[in-house]
């Protein structure tokens, strides 16, 4: 029998009435002859709610304990999930993460899952019942309770669908599917039928918070078919998939913005080898993720270096490059944490010409300075003032025509 992973969002179990709905979509896949596993996020804002009782007690929890007590969240979504299944007359199961040995490694707050055991999942799907399974927690070595970063049940969820060689892992959540950019700041943003793997690694990794890149990472790499749809409405969503050649004729597919961001910059540091690797060195010992280095040399002897983190790390990144200061003989320090950054993002960029023109042009004219500018193949971020972005995301969004579906788009 083919079976299904079906992953219910915070938004789509935040209550009673919402647990059934969700429960109504688990019965008819159910009926239409599928094994189905449900992961399910913690209740409406529960996630939060617990971080900020923990910050009560303690501005700075352990982080075993932090992940403890949010692993709690997902477990209640999972057993009212199974409850409700069994009050619509159908036999269910709730897990834990660490119940299904959901191996991850011990980084509290941030794991990564090592391995999954399968066999009590399908021991209970073949014995006719429908599994639901706490998203966003595993277990290390040590039978400590482990999370999987903010938004990780996604990842869960494609995670099981792996293990479990499912047919589909449907990601249900509050919008229709993956659009063009934020519908709640774009109005007129449209649903993609279809997105690569790597266009929504890249929107992803630059704050499409519609589904997590780590989960976008494991359907690549394991082939896993993901389809991100409404909880509400009946129609088709957006399927994640692989490139397919069509896929490069849309010059832009998506715009993404990404608030919560700090800006780290090293000046006039000595340009001479493995001064670089010494910063870096320093930065991953504090476990800080840095994007978008840039390195300038501004003389034989000097050089500028700056990257972009997540403002959660700033107090450890800050750290970490004053432990290094001297070191690399650094003038100064400079770090701005008021900024965020616009992107946008297409396969087609690799064969087209005059997106970054186009880009630019768009901020330009609506009065929004660039503070840097970073490119890959497939992207073009800007860094500009937070209280600029908003706007900035609607202009470059209005530019590229992402309110129309791409085949109705101008090429140039
Ligand atoms: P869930 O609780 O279901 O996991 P999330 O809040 O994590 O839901 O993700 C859904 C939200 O992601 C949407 O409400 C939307 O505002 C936001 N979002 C950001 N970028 C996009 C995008 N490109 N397409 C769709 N939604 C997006
Ligand atoms: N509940 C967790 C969070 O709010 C995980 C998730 O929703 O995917 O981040
Ligand atoms: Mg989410």
């Amino acid at each position: 029998m083919a079976i299904i992973v079906q992953k219910f969002g915070g938004t789509s179990v935040a209550d009673a009435k919402k647990i059934r709905r969700a429960a109504e979509r688990v019965i008819k896949a159910v009926k239409s002859g599928y094994q189905v596993v449900v992961v399910a996020s913690a209740r409406g804002k529960q996630t939060d709610k617990l971080i900020a009782d923990a910050r009560e007690l303690n501005p700075n929890p352990p982080s075993r304990e932090l992940d403890q007590l949010l692993s709690t969240g997902e477990i209640q979504s999972v057993s009212l999930f199974a409850m409700a299944l069994e009050a619509m007359g159908y036999e269910a199961i709730s897990f834990t993460g660490g119940q299904i040995r959901m191996m991850t490694n011990s980084d509290f707050t941030k794991a990564r899952i090592k391995s999954i055991d399968a066999k009590r999942i399908h021991k209970e799907l073949d014995s006719g019942k429908i599994v639901t399974v706490a998203g966003f927690q595993g277990i290390d070595e040590n039978e400590n309770i482990t999370t999987l970063g903010r938004g990780g049940s996604d990842t869960t969820a494609v995670a099981l669908a792996a293990a479990l060689k499912a047919e589909e892992c449907e990601i249900y959540t509050d919008v229709d599917g993956i659009c063009t950019t934020d519908p709640r700041i774009f109005k007129g943003a449209v649903k993609m039928e279809q997105i690569s793997y790597d266009e929504m690694l890249e929107m992803a990794s630059l704050g499409a918070g519609v589904i997590y890149t780590r989960a976008v990472e494991c359907g690549k790499n394991h082939n896993v078919k993901i389809h991100v749809r409404s909880s509400i409405k009946e129609e088709e969503g957006t399927i994640i998939t692989h490139e397919v050649p069509q896929m490069e004729g849309v010059v832009v597919s998506g715009a993404t913005i990404q608030e919560d961001l700090a800006k780290v910059g090293l000046v006039n540091v000595d340009n001479v080898p493995g001064n670089a690797a010494k910063i870096f060195a320093r930065l991953a010992d504090a476990k800080v993720v840095v994007s978008d280095i840039v390195q300038t040399e501004i003389s034989a002897e000097k050089a500028n270096l700056s990257f972009i983190i997540g403002i959660s790390d700033l107090v450890a990144a800050r750290k970490a490059v004053e432990q290094v200061k001297n070191e690399v003989n650094c003038e100064s320090i400079f770090i701005r944490d008021d900024i965020a950054e616009v992107s946008v993002v297409g396969v087609g960029m690799r064969t087209h010409y005059g997106v970054a023109g186009r880009m630019f042009g768009a901020l330009a004219k609506a009065k929004v300075n660039i503070d840097s500018i970073t490119t890959s193949e497939i992207r073009i971020s800007c860094v500009v003032d937070k209280d600029q972005a908003e706007k900035a995301l609607q202009v470059i969004s209005a530019a590229f025509e992402l309110d129309k579906p791409a085949e109705q788009r101008s090429k140039s």
